[in-house]
């Protein structure tokens, strides 16, 4: 089955997703697109969602302002969230300047990790790959409560940084910059599963 991808394009690393999730479809050697999404026309044939990392508060007005969403609320498709992008996807921030999406039960706490450790790497466990995956956290935040149909798949002693609801997986770190496509290929096959 071919995919279409849609990346949010108005902020934050989009080429990044973009780059990574084609490669990680050649390399499954998968039919489908990678296509940027600003808009409800863009997002409407994308079988699957990409929020990715960049600023969430610049993020949420962007969605409102470009009327996407309850579109988003209402979206079917599968969503592939990063940093601020799971800021977005849980129902709770400490941020008044966000509107949630809710799109998954879960409080999430913006820039959790302070000013000293602000940008930081580290080789984590993530439920599903057999091997550490050496995540990028760049102001990230973390977890700090799920409901019942929340599946944890990454956790650290600061808090989780991995969640995943039925086809929806988001993370605190940037799995875009590294080069390791196993979280995004993870994605890919579950979606092509469906
Ligand atoms: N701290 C940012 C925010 O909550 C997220 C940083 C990122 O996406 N790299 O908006």
């Amino acid at each position: 089955m071919a995919v279409r991808i849609g990346v949010f394009a108005l902020q934050g690393d989009v080429h990044e997703h973009l780059h990574a999730f084609r490669t990680a479809l050649t390399k499954r050697e998968s039919p489908g697109e990678v296509v940027p999404v600003r808009n409800k026309r863009d997002l409407a044939p994308c079988d699957a969602f990409v929020i990715p990392g960049g600023e969430s508060t610049t993020i949420s007005r962007l969605i409102q302002k470009n009327d996407l969403f309850q579109e988003i609320r209402e979206y079917d498709g599968a969503i592939f969230a990063t940093c601020a992008g799971m800021v977005l996807l849980g129902n709770d921030t400490s941020d008044a300047r966000i509107q949630p999406l809710g799109i998954m039960d879960m409080g999430v706490e913006r820039n959790a990790f302070g000013r000293q450790k602000e940008s930081f790497e580290s080789d984590i466990e993530v439920k599903g790959l057999n091997s550490p995956f050496h995540a990028v956290f760049i102001r990230a935040p973390v977890v700090t409560r799920v409901g019942q149909e929340i599946e944890v798949l990454a956790r650290i002693p600061e808090g989780i940084v991995g969640v995943r609801k039925e086809l929806h997986i988001a993370f605190s770190f940037h799995p875009e910059l590294t080069g390791d496509l196993r979280l995004h290929e993870l994605f890919l096959e579950s979606l092509e599963l469906r």
